[in-house]
């Protein structure tokens, strides 16, 4: 335990709130640099509010968990779209004290209507479009952020639930600075957002997205926080926001005068108040695997993030990446990745035994993986998972692929004087999420739900990530911690959906492998093979000398032309002599905002 009493007197709700006032009330907007050397302690995130609380916290003497919570809550108020009460996460924390590693799994979790067949329409048997799905009843998981919160705390922090939230709630009330990001987020979303009443009237003020630069505040959303304040976490899941949040999946707000159109009907979901009381977070223990030297921890089932990211590196250190150039180092990533990404996609989901994650996980699983690899061509797409009773040999086949690749999804990470650790990562999913705001509470609902596979992608052999009640849908996310020597080098994480497997993966080889700073590593155009026919990258990928060499080895390059960028990720380094250096992304999402303590310079 973390428990700091001292910080209790020193960390008071006006230390937390402290802010600079900008013209209209709303808080300045703050410095947003991407890079930042120094000591006392780290926060990087995609905005300069959560990065400033973050560090508030820190210097209050706050610890690295209720930095992470307080920044994550401000999050909510200033990146709703992609994070929030109404949504989950998974947070991985290193405990300098005990140098062990500990996660907290706040999936949101399917209500006990869900059936295998919730994603498909019973009017034509065909599976509902992903926009019908999403914007939905259906799609909502009972939510799993405020838990974890809670539950982080509770377990490794030094201040209260009420003493955390009051950033946030200072944020909502006194508003912010609409960026071009929050705009655009508005923008994307208008037709889905402008057939609900309740969000309409927040994000959609006289039928348009807040003008960037307009300061925008979220009162019933302070309000709501401040009843958690109150009440603690309970008023959510078991106390009044539990009746609304099941009101509004059952009766979805609809407009009686919308804004935009929408082709879809808009279905109810069966979750109830039940379903919500039901929640608890999971405290699992973290996937752990060795990438030369290194000790890599990550996360479980529900997410496959710790073991494709895990499977893969252990696929890659059968190479000496080193020794490569550069086009066959990324050759073998995007191999690597294709290979793990066949296996997640047969055997990971909510309740796989652990005893086949560690098989995932195992070397010798990857060295019967990493034989399959051809340095003079690119295997073809699909590749097919591989056989979990080892035969020794290499196998080779076709299978099926993919996964969601949206931008939504938010991730930060902490790091604090002591040298304690939070990488955490959360999500309401889509950018948006399922589009409700919960009326006269100020946050929206995820449709995590629609990470369930809809139909069985499988063929014959059972699918891991089909709907069932109380089940978590399966996810992509990665907080990564890494340690040398049992003490802490490098933590990072990302956004966007199935892609943030592979640019985790990418961060690090590119840092680990490739000789880049974590600064570079993080910018650096990304590439991404989720075993389908095509890799995705960004367009500065198909301008670098590699592309070329890859695209002779038979990989097909293509640009997602309706979301070029592929993950604004955030990571902190431990350098030499306790210093740290914190990096966000630079230009990704509208940039990030990465902050130290003490900066060094
Ligand atoms: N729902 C996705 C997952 O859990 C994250 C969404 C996103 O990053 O866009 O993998």
């Amino acid at each position: 335990m973390l428990r700091r009493p001292l910080a209790l007197a020193i960390l008071t709700t006006a230390a937390l709130v402290a802010a600079p006032a900008g013209p209209a009330g709303a808080s300045a907007p703050p410095p947003a640099s991407p890079v930042a050397v120094g000591f006392g302690g780290a926060v990087a995130t995609v905005d300069a509010d959560a990065t400033r609380t973050g560090i508030e916290v820190l210097r209050a003497g706050g610890n690295a968990v209720d930095a992470a919570v307080a920044a994550a809550a401000t999050l909510g108020v200033t990146e709703p779209f992609s994070s929030g009460i109404g949504g989950g996460g998974f947070f991985v924390f290193y405990d300098a004290r005990s140098h062990t590693v500990h996660t907290i799994d706040g999936r949101e979790m399917a209500p006990a209507s869900m059936d295998v067949n919730a994603f498909v329409n019973p009017a034509t048997g065909q599976p509902y479009a992903f926009q019908e799905a999403r914007v939905s009843g259906i799609s909502v998981g009972v939510p799993g952020s405020p838990a974890t919160w809670a539950a982080a705390l509770h377990r490794w922090g030094t201040i209260s639930f009420r003493q955390a939230l009051q950033p946030a709630i200072r944020t909502a009330q006194r508003g912010f600075l609409v960026d071009a990001t929050f705009n655009s987020q508005v923008a994307g979303n208008r037709d889905a957002f402008g057939q609900f009443s309740s969000t309409s009237a927040l994000y959609l003020p006289g039928g348009q997205p807040p003008a960037v630069g307009s300061t925008f505040r979220n009162p019933d959303l302070a309000r709501t926080y401040q009843l958690l304040a109150r009440e603690g976490v309970g008023a959510l899941y078991h106390g009044p926001l539990a009746g609304d949040i099941a009101d509004t999946v059952q009766h979805p707000p609809l407009s009686p005068t919308p804004i935009g159109t929408w082709a879809f009907p808009i279905r109810p979901g069966g979750m109830t108040t039940a379903d919500v009381a039901r929640y608890q977070a999971r405290f699992p223990a973290p996937t752990h695997s060795r990438y030369r030297g290194l000790d890599v921890y990550g996360m479980p089932t529900p997410s496959s993030g710790g073991t494709a990211v895990g499977e893969a590196l252990n696929i890659l250190e059968n190479f000496d990446l080193r020794a490569m150039t550069r086009t066959q180092a990324e050759h073998h990533y995007l191999e690597a990745s294709a290979l793990a990404f066949a296996d997640r996609n047969r055997y990971v989901g909510d309740g796989t035994p652990r005893a086949v994650l560690d098989e995932l996980l195992s070397d010798r699983f990857a060295k019967q993986r990493a034989c399959l690899i051809d340095p003079t061509k690119a295997l073809p797409k699909p590749v097919d998972p591989g056989p979990l009773d080892l035969s020794g040999s290499c196998p080779t086949g076709t299978a099926a692929a993919a996964g969601s690749t949206e931008q939504s999804t938010t991730n930060l990470t902490v790091v604090d004087r002591w040298g304690n650790v939070v990488e955490y990562t959360l999500t309401i999913e889509q950018t948006g999420g399922n589009a409700m705001v919960v009326p006269g509470r100020g946050f929206l609902l995820n449709n995590e739900l629609t990470d369930f596979n809809f139909t069985p992608t499988q063929g014959s052999a059972p699918d891991p990530n089909l709907p069932a009640p109380f089940k978590r849908p399966r996810s992509s996310m990665s907080p990564t911690i890494l340690l040398k020597n049992g003490k802490p080098l490098l933590a990072t994480g990302s956004p966007g959906g199935a892609t943030i497997i592979t640019t985790v993966l990418q961060i690090l080889m590119n840092r680990l492998d490739l000789g880049m700073s974590l600064p570079d590593a993080i910018a650096y155009p990304r590439a991404s093979q989720r075993n389908s026919p095509t890799t995705q990258v960004e367009p500065a990928f198909l301008a670098l000398p590699e592309a070329a060499g890859l695209t002779a080895l038979g990989h097909v390059l293509a640009v997602n032309t309706t979301a070029p960028e592929i993950g604004a990720a955030t990571g902190v380094e431990f350098l030499r002599g306790g210093e740290l250096l914190a990096a966000a992304e630079p230009v990704r999402r509208g940039g990030g905002s990465a902050a130290v303590v003490k900066p060094a310079r």
